[in-house]
This record gives C-alpha cells, sequence and structure tokens, in this order.
C-alpha cells in the first residue's frame, strides 16, 4: 500500500524517461564519432570517403574503410558542391525533423501538467482520504521482523518496568477488562537522543507479539495541507481493524508542536494533522485496544494538548545511562565481537560519562574498525581507547566532554540538594541523585512526594526554597567559588518566594492580600497583570530578596555542619553516578554501599508510573502546571 501514492509522481517520471530517450535519439542515423572539418576535408581528399549523408549543417560521413564519424559544415553553401569531386555519394535530407527538439520544448509543459495531476490527487484525498495519496505510511511490524526484546536494552529499568505493564496488557488485554481496568491511551517516551527510545519501542512489540503500526512524526508532516490528517484517520483506522495492537509514533515532536507558536505564524498542516491525532485519541475507547506509543527528545515543545488524561498521560523518561547502565549497554553490543580477555567493560563504562546506548553502539563499532586497520584478530583494551577518543571528538560530543574537576563540582551542587532535602523536615524525600548529564543539566535530584498535595504549608515552601539554594551553598562551602550551575535553582527560588509574597499572603510586611490577579498560563505568570504600585512592586522584591536570603544563610550553615556527610556523598556519587532512594537512605544512615565492582544489579525501587517525579536542576519543562496548584520547584 505504502508506494501506491506515488503513482502519478512515477508516470510523470516514466514520461520524461521516454522524452529524454527520444531526444538522445534524434536522427538515428547520424550516430557516430564526431570528427573535426579538418579531419573530414583531409579524408574527403584522400579519396577514402564512400558516402556523405547532409542533415542541416551536420555530415555524417562514411569511409570506405573504417567507422563512419559525424562532423560539421564549416561553410554551408560552398562547401557541399564540392564533395561530389572527390568521388563521394552526397545524400542531402531535409533538416527539420528533428523529433529532439519537439520533445525539448515539450519537456516543461508536461512536467507541468504532471505536477498539476500530483497536486490534486494530495488535495483530494486530503479531503475525504479515501484515495490511495492519503494513506498512512505506517510500516507494519509483526512478530516475525520484531525480534528486538527487553534483554536487548540496558541501562534503563525504569522505563523497561514502565513498558512492562503496556506488554502485560496487550499480552492478555481480557484479563485486563475483567478486572474494569482502564489501561492508558498513550505512552510519550521522552530522552535525549540515542539513548535508545526507538529501540526500547521495538523492544515492546518484540516482547507483546502483537501488530506494531510504527509512523515516524515527519511523514504525516506532508507540503500539502489534509494529507497529514488524512494519514492520520488512516492510521488508526487500520488499527482498529488489528486490535490489540500498537501505534508507535516516533519524534512526535515534528507534529506535536504547540500550536499558535510556530515562527511562521502557524503552519496548517501540522496544526491540522495535530488535531486530527487529538480527535482519533478522544475518539477510541478502551475496549479498542489499541495502546500509542509516542517518542520525542523535545518535550519541552509538545503541545500540552496532548498530555491531557485519555491522551499522552503516562510518561516514561528514557534517560542518558550511568557507569552501570552503560556497561550493560556495552555487554549486549560487544555480543558477536571478538574482544581480547584483556578488555574490560566496566573500565570502559567508567570512562564515558554522558555516553548513551547509541554513542556506546558507535564506540564499539569504531574499535572493531580500529583493531581491523592494525589487522589485529581482536579487539584490545588500546583500540577501545583510541575508539573512546575519537568518538568523544566527534562534533556534537565536544560540548559534553566533563572533566574530573567539573564532575567533581556537579557531585557537590547535586550532593546538596539532596543532603539539604534529607535534613530539612518539611521538604520531599530524595528519589534519585545522578551525576548523569541530561539535557542541560550536568546532574539532577529527583523528590518525590510523600503523598499528594494540592496545597503547601508555608514551611514546606521554605524547605523547598533552601533546598533548591543548597546546591549553589554548597559549592560556595567546598570550592570556596561558585559556578553558573545554579541559574535554575535560582528562578525556582524566586518563583516560590515571590508567590509566597504576592499570591499567599505569606509576607508579614506586606499582608495577607493577593498582589497578583490572573493565572498562571503553561508558560509562567502572564504579562501586565500587575495591579498594584512601583512602591507594593519594591516592597514586594525586597520581601522576596528577604526570603531568599534568609533561607539561603540558613541552609548554608546546615550543610556546613554536614559537612563530612556532603563529603561521603560526593565520593560514593563520583564513584557511581547515580543513587536511588534506597541506596541514599543507607548512605544516610551511616551505613556501607558494596563497591559496584563487586555487586549484583542493583534493583531498582518500584515507581507509580502515573506521577512524573518532579527534579532539581532539570531544564526540561515541566509539561503540565495545574494552574493554581503549588509551584513545584522543578
Ligand atoms: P533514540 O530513538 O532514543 O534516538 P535509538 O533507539 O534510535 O535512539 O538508538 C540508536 C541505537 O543505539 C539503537 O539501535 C541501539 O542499537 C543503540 N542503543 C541505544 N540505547 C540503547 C540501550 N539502552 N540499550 C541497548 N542499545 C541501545
Ligand atoms: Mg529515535
Ligand atoms: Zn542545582
Amino acid at each position: 500500500m505504502g508506494r501506491v501514492p506515488y503513482r502519478g509522481f512515477l508516470i510523470a517520471i516514466v514520461i520524461i524517461g521516454l522524452v529524454v530517450f527520444i531526444a538522445s535519439q534524434s536522427g538515428g542515423r547520424s550516430r557516430g564519432e564526431v570528427r573535426s572539418y579538418t579531419y573530414f576535408q583531409e579524408q574527403l581528399e584522400a579519396g577514402r570517403i564512400s558516402s556523405i549523408q547532409v542533415k542541416g549543417t551536420k555530415l555524417l560521413v562514411i569511409p570506405h574503410v573504417g567507422e563512419r564519424f559525424v562532423t560539421h559544415l564549416a561553410n554551408p553553401p560552398d562547401d557541399l558542391t564540392t564533395f561530389g569531386a572527390h568521388g563521394a555519394d552526397v545524400e542531402a535530407l531535409p533538416p527539420g525533423q528533428n523529433w529532439g527538439n519537439l520533445a525539448l520544448y515539450l519537456l516543461p509543459v508536461l512536467l507541468m501538467v504532471g505536477f498539476l495531476i500530483y497536486l490534486m490527487r494530495g488535495v483530494r484525498s486530503g479531503g475525504d482520504g479515501t484515495v490511495s495519496f492519503g494513506k498512512s505510511r505506517a510500516r507494519l511490524v509483526t512478530e516475525e521482523n520484531s525480534n528486538t526484546l527487553f534483554r536487548d536494552v540496558a541501562g534503563v529499568e525504569e522505563a523497561k518496568d514502565d513498558l512492562q505493564e503496556v506488554v502485560d496488557f496487550l499480552k492478555d488485554p481480557g484479563k485486563f477488562h475483567a478486572l474494569g481496568a482502564r489501561i492508558p491511551h498513550g505512552v510519550l517516551m521522552m530522552g535525549p537522543p540515542g539513548s535508545g527510545k526507538t529501540h526500547l519501542a521495538k523492544a515492546v512489540a518484540g516482547e507483546a507479539q502483537v501488530p506494531f503500526f510504527s509512523i515516524s512524526g515527519s511523514d504525516f508532516v506532508e507540503m500539502f495541507v489534509g494529507v497529514g490528517a488524512a494519514r492520520v484517520r488512516d492510521l488508526f483506522e487500520t488499527a482498529k481493524k488489528n486490535t490489540p495492537c500498537i501505534v508507535f509514533i516516533d519524534e512526535i515532536d515534528a507534529v506535536g508542536r504547540r500550536r499558535g507558536l510556530s515562527v511562521n505564524g502557524g503552519n496548517d498542516e501540522r496544526e491540522q494533522t495535530l488535531n486530527a491525532l487529538l480527535v482519533e485519541m478522544d475518539g477510541f475507547e478502551s475496549q479498542h485496544d489499541i495502546i500509542i506509543v509516542a517518542a520525542t527528545n523535545r518535550p519541552d515543545v509538545l503541545d500540552p494538548a496532548l498530555l491531557r488524561p485519555g491522551r499522552f498521560d503516562r510518561q516514561v523518561v528514557v534517560d542518558a545511562p550511568d557507569v552501570r547502565g552503560r556497561e550493560a549497554i556495552l555487554g549486549i553490543h560487544a555480543r558477536g565481537k571478538l574482544l581480547s580477555r584483556r578488555v574490560n567493560l566496566r573500565r570502559v563504562a567508567k570512562r564515558t560519562p554522558g555516553f548513551v546506548g547509541a554513542d556506546l553502539e558507535n564506540l564499539l563499532n569504531e574499535a572493531a574498525l580500529v583493531a581491523a586497520r592494525k589487522n589485529q584478530r581482536e579487539i584490545n583494551p588500546e583500540d577501545l581507547d583510541e575508539a573512546a577518543d575519537r568518538v568523544l571528538m566527534g562534533p556534537e560530543r565536544r560540548s559534553r566532554v566533563i572533566s574530573d574537576r567539573e564532575k567533581r563540582i556537579v557531585a557537590y551542587h547535586e550532593a546538596g540538594h539532596a543532603l539539604a532535602a534529607h535534613l530539612l523536615e518539611h521538604a520531599d524525600p530524595v528519589h534519585k541523585i545522578t551525576i548523569v548529564p541530561r539535557g542541560r543539566a550536568m546532574g539532577y535530584v529527583m523528590q518525590f512526594p510523600d503523598e499528594d498535595r494540592m496545597s503547601a504549608t508555608k514551611l514546606a515552601l521554605l524547605d523547598s526554597i533552601g533546598v533548591a539554594l543548597a546546591g549553589r551553598a554548597t559549592e560556595e562551602i567546598s570550592f570556596g567559588d561558585v559556578t553558573t550551575g545554579a541559574q535554575n535553582d535560582f528562578r525556582q527560588a524566586t518563583d516560590i518566594a515571590r508567590r509566597m509574597v504576592t499570591r499567599w499572603g505569606m509576607s508579614e510586611t506586606l499582608g495577607k492580600i493577593a498582589l497578583a490577579s490572573g493565572g498562571d498560563s503553561y508558560l509562567g505568570e502572564y504579562e501586565g497583570t500587575r495591579t498594584y504600585s512601583e512602591e507594593t512592586a519594591k516592597v514586594i522584591d525586597s520581601e522576596v530578596k528577604t526570603i531568599i536570603d534568609e533561607q539561603y544563610s540558613r541552609i548554608r550553615l546546615l550543610l556546613k555542619e554536614n559537612q563530612e556527610v556532603l563529603d561521603t556523598i560526593v565520593e560514593v556519587l563520583l564513584e557511581r553516578e547515580t543513587l536511588h532512594a534506597d541506596e541514599f537512605d543507607i548512605l544516610m544512615q551511616g551505613g556501607e554501599l558494596p563497591k559496584p565492582l563487586d555487586e549484583a544489579p542493583i534493583e531498582i525501587p518500584e515507581v507509580a508510573p502515573a506521577k512524573r517525579p518532579r527534579t532539581q536542576d532539570e531544564q526540561l519543562q515541566e509539561p503540565q502546571l495545574p494552574s493554581g496548584m503549588m509551584p513545584n520547584p522543578s
């Protein structure tokens, strides 16, 4: 089905080919090598020419012996008469019969007509979606050809856990329906490029053994308005006939960008496509047993409408792997490669912080190439080193090379957030600390609330500010110098403080009044909602500053008193790169963590998948912030 939309286009190409062929065949009888007129004259005068065909100014010359050739008349009127004198047989043909020229004149016309036909087909099918042009290009990947399984994906255990549920459902939907469970419509995978999102989607298909329709967001975005929308409808039409099944939309940001925000003042085609997608997602009920899995590395640009309940309400983070994950990924891709016994994959994993799965696969491949170039029979550690340097120095990597000193600073910064979250009574407990870079963040601390909160107490808000400021405070305590890494922290802290003053009446000086009207939009506070005087604005600013300053001194003191604990966390963090809640708790209770070298893989604690954890230092925008709710420090 997939190729049919091009039929019109193919016909056009065939016509063009024919035209060009005819053109090249024009004057078919005059084929032969082109020689100079002087050469021709020499031959003629020597009496070696048998016959000459004259066509316009072109001469086809046939010698008594040897190949025929072509030449052009130097001086048309006179020459002709002299040919006969040398014993050649002269035959003159009418010059006008040149099909080639005619074809060349027709070519642009034919092209125009072909293009018009192509255009009209596109528009027509966009209207009703029945003509083949609007058919989706989804590729059907069935059990036979998706032999990727979960065991082929490593280092993204949390994402795998989340997706396991999808697999379980698709394997036996009846079981879930019997219990009255409403299964998720859409699962959105987000993570940096090369972290294995597409790979993971294929593994879901391989595990679930159900039809798997895969399409890329860019396939929807066409030049002609309406085609993308028709493709969406067709895709779902097909999917509904094949339930239970998975529809995988890769790189959904191509269609799912926020509407009305594009630079060129809106893109009708994309908006129509997005609308069609939303309509389809709302349209099918749970008994359809279709699960839509989408992937993006730009969740920040997605239209919030996509993330609403009943749509992509389940979000799965596919992060860059930590040192243990990298080792496991290396293990997977080392299968089938001849590695020397001296190779230690853990060592390789250690020297490749910031590498994602695709980089690691690339690294092993480069190493094999290096070894082959040296005519070795196996890959040696030196080859891996060389390959790592090469991948590191690649253009997109250079910006992510982290020095040991930088890594240490990041570790202190994140340890500061984590320790503050642990020590402050009203702060949310630590869920995960990592110094694996993610997006523009060098590391982050993830906190999880104990229970869902719709409102926050003043003490909890102050502690949130404290946790946000703790990163910078630690840098100052431990290095006597500060970095630019706390920019986002300050924004969070200031945001909370400002709201406390202007919205929640928590300032003693200003009292219990709401100073900001309007609401929160997705993009932050509305401009132009100020309803107070210049003086009040000044008081607000000074109140905000007071809150921040007070919290900063408080947290600085607290961390200073616990410098030793801070150092311990940093050492463990530098060794492991990521600490999960249970490991962090052991550390805080004064326990020892086994060195990763002599331990079995660590069980990752179960997480309620619907709630997206919030993080410190996370640059990705929180997809949805219900208005009026407490702004999480994220
Ligand atoms: P993304 O879609 O996130 O940009 P891909 O899934 O296309 O990344 O990954 C590219 C390749 O890198 C995959 O085909 C796979 O071989 C390898 N890869 C990436 N991540 C992993 C992983 N976590 N485990 C194993 N291989 C991986
Ligand atoms: Mg991909
Ligand atoms: Zn920070």
